[in-house]
């Protein structure tokens, strides 16, 4: 796998030994690739990202992999706040509103073998390549509800939890039904904190709530024309269920 190593970013600090788990795509929202990398090399605006691919498939590698590199932000992930430490970020050139506004067949091709690479060198979990907007649900929309998330779990890089039966799903209620979890949306809300999801506000805040549903609906149900409560409900309840069998 080729790399172009010749851009380096000096926005960057030590991960202080936390072990790198997951893997996060983001999109820069810039013009293009030679923006993005100034942007992204740039001292004083102390952001950065280990990886940046281009429209054509070129992948740069701004970071060492070894380091803690600037993406993520404020976040949140299976109870893990500091994102940086414990990710590769990935940024894709891509602007919903600008000419580079196709998640082209090429940068997705990289984009693929990269993550491939990184999840067998660092042996991480299917469950634990995410959406920016996966772990900051409240911030953040990148890689946006057009990235063609089917591509990557068509190749199994990604969790597909389609196949799961409701005899499945019915263990997954039973249980929530045993810890008198009853409501629908209070069920939502426990198995997208046991997915891994920041759902520490979501519960007093309508708000909050309706942005985290929508962040899971731009990743999980773009599929659907129409979502309304009881999809996105099956839909938690089988991933719930995916991921509790989802192994190494
Ligand atoms: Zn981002």
């Amino acid at each position: 796998m080729k790399f172009i190593t010749k851009y380096k970013s000096p926005n960057y600090n030590s991960r202080n030994k936390s072990n790198i788990q997951l893997i996060i795509i983001h999109y820069t929202a810039l013009r293009n690739t030679k923006e993005a990398i100034t942007h992204l090399c740039a001292k004083e605006k102390k952001v950065s990202a280990h990886y940046l691919i281009s429209q054509n498939g070129v992948i740069y590698n701004l970071v060492n992999e070894k380091f803690r590199a600037w993406h993520a932000g404020q976040s949140f992930w299976q109870d893990i706040v500091d994102i940086n430490s414990f990710s590769i970020g990935i940024e894709l050139d891509y602007n919903p509103n600008g000419k580079n506004n196709k998640f082209t067949s090429k940068m997705i091709s990289s984009l693929k073998k990269l993550i491939l690479k990184i999840k067998d060198k660092y042996r991480i979990n299917k469950k634990n390549v995410l959406a920016h907007s996966d772990i900051a649900p409240f911030r953040k929309k990148d890689p946006g509800k057009y990235f063609p998330w089917t591509l990557l779990k068509n190749d199994k890089i990604i969790l597909n939890f389609k196949n799961i039966t409701k005899k499945d799903s019915k263990i997954i209620e039973d249980w929530f039904y045993k810890y008198n979890i009853r409501t629908k949306k209070r069920i939502i809300i426990f198995a997208l904190s046991l997915i891994g999801y920041d759902t520490r506000q979501v519960y007093k805040n309508l708000r909050h709530y309706n942005r985290l549903i929508t962040a899971y609906k731009s990743r999980y149900l773009t599929d659907f024309t129409y979502v309304n409560q009881e999809t996105v409900y099956t839909n938690i309840i089988k991933h719930l269920f995916k991921n509790l069998l989802t192994k190494n």
